[in-house]
């Protein structure tokens, strides 16, 4: 047996079926094959008569364009992962990714579920039990208790003149920005929490809410975290990412700045201790609200982010070679990643949609451009004649760069975005461009409402 037999032997999978679409779906196939893994892609049929002609006859086909038919369809891909003989499914992010269920059917099937074990997407997918974790493990939380809400109108107004006006009232089991309400008044509160709990009830099925403090101008700080399942957990720097829009990232930067290395320390070394504590395993994100220079966990996501590529270009490591190396049974070192970040990254998310309006805008690109060069990178799936599907997200390419500097990053984002080129469909390239020159922006540490204010002063360079 040869050494490169001998090292193959020993891992759990030799095939990983791809769950996803898109740029995350090519960046998870890059990280494959630089460990010698067999990708596998799957594809609905939208995406499958879009498939550049790969190497063993192309994608598995799971269902048709619609989402819920095919990529949520958990059947379909668990048969496309026996079919394929993959020992493993990476879930990119979103579709099944959090999916607690999904997770615990590939096990049962005998497939590792590329991520942490069910039961920790389950607690961090009900925002209660991941508050009241993050409680316990000593994380700085929103004020406000980890508990759920009271159906006595009286209590739950005490409760609300301790925490103090304006809060906010949330879903437990929401997600994407929805099911949460700020109430400014003690007069608003009673109204405000029978709409919410109505709207919890019909949007996720369940009926819980907690109540926390509202913070007016927060940023949106996260932590990267990577753990093994040998107890080892290290935080991988951070990232801001407050430049949103419908509470849509648009443009995210590694190391947030003007965050003092202390506190950035001993947070992120919080959140490791949270991850040894619920048992995580993989990669993971903590996101917090920063104010005032001080944090306040909001959530945790269980699965890569679109962002991750910052923290690779600042931190110097491959995020989904790591996922896939702990997958295998494999240690991480902590010693390794026990550095501080070199430089500074940012990220455009260029969306297939009007740059104005905002509207999607699917249809056949007819030539792409992009740059090239030190410290430009370009996640993508598309090329040209590539028709952009109307059934699935925008994202059609992500554009990092990374330089010594803040300031020198956004002078070569700048000649990035002049030097791409995507014609045929309209893309949201002409926004980034106004935000790269944007004075505030350029300044750093704008709120999470920047962007929107700005989109409705029309981006005047004035003001
Ligand atoms: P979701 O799971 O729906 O994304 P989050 O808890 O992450 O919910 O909150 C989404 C967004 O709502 C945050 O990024 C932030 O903009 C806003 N938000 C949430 N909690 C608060 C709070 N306590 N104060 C101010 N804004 C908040």
């Amino acid at each position: 047996m040869s050494t490169a037999e001998a090292s193959r032997s020993r891992l759990r999978f030799d095939t990983v079926l791809i769950a996803n679409r898109g740029e995350i779906a090519e960046r998870v196939k890059r990280a494959c094959l630089a460990l010698g893994v067999r990708p596998v892609a799957i594809a609905s049929e939208a995406d499958a008569a879009e498939a550049p002609a790969l190497e063993e006859g192309g994608p598995l086909c799971v269902g048709p364009a619609t989402a819920a038919k095919s990529y949520l369809n958990q059947a379909a891909v668990l048969l496309a992962a026996r079919v394929s003989g993959a020992g493993a499914v990476h879930p990119g992010y979103g579709f099944l990714s959090e999916n607690a269920d999904f997770a615990e059917a590939l096990e049962k099937a005998g497939l590792i579920f590329i991520g942490p074990p069910a039961s920790a997407i389950r607690t961090m997918g009900d925002k209660i039990a991941a508050k009241r974790a993050m409680l316990d493990a000593g994380v700085p939380c929103v004020p406000g208790p980890g508990e759920p809400l009271p159906d006595d109108v009286a209590i739950i107004s005490r409760m609300a003149d301790e925490i103090g006006y304006p809060l906010i009232i949330k879903a437990s089991g929401g997600g994407g920005g929805k099911g949460m309400r700020v109430v400014r008044e003690s007069d608003e509160i009673a109204d405000a929490v029978s709409m919410t709990r109505e709207e919890a009830r019909r949007a996720f099925g369940k009926p819980e809410l907690y109540m926390e403090k509202f913070l007016e101008k927060p940023r949106h700080v996260e932590f990267q975290v990577l753990c093994d399942e040998h107890g080892n957990a290290v935080w991988v720097g951070h990232r801001d990412c407050s430049l949103q829009r419908r509470h849509q990232k648009v443009v995210e930067e590694a190391p947030a700045p003007g965050i003092d290395p202390e506190l950035a320390a001993a947070t992120g070394a919080r959140c490791a201790e949270a991850c040894r504590q619920i048992g995580y395993r993989g990669v993971g994100t903590f996101e917090f609200l920063y104010e005032n220079g001080a944090f306040f966990f909001i959530e945790m996501n269980t699965r890569l982010q679109v962002e991750h590529p910052v923290t690779e270009a600042t931190a110097g490591v491959d995020l989904v070679v790591h996922q896939l190396q702990v997958a295998q049974g494999q240690a991480i070192d902590p010693i390794a990643f026990d550095r501080p970040a070199s430089g500074h990254a940012f990220e455009c998310r260029i969306n297939a949609e009007d740059p104005d309006t905002f509207a999607a805008s699917p249809g056949r690109i007819t030539l792409v451009r992009f740059p090239t060069g030190e410290g430009v990178r370009v996640d993508t799936h598309i090329h040209d004649g590539y028709r952009v599907p109307a059934y699935y997200d925008s994202l059609i390419a992500k554009l990092i760069v990374h330089a010594p500097t803040r300031a020198q990053a956004i002078e070569l984002m700048r000649k990035a975005l002049a030097e791409t080129r995507i014609e045929g469909i309209a893309t949201n390239l002409p926004l980034h461009m106004k935000i790269f020159n944007d004075h505030d922006f350029i300044r750093g540490a704008v709120d999470i409402h920047y962007l929107e204010k700005r989109l409705k002063e029309g981006f005047s360079a004035d003001a």
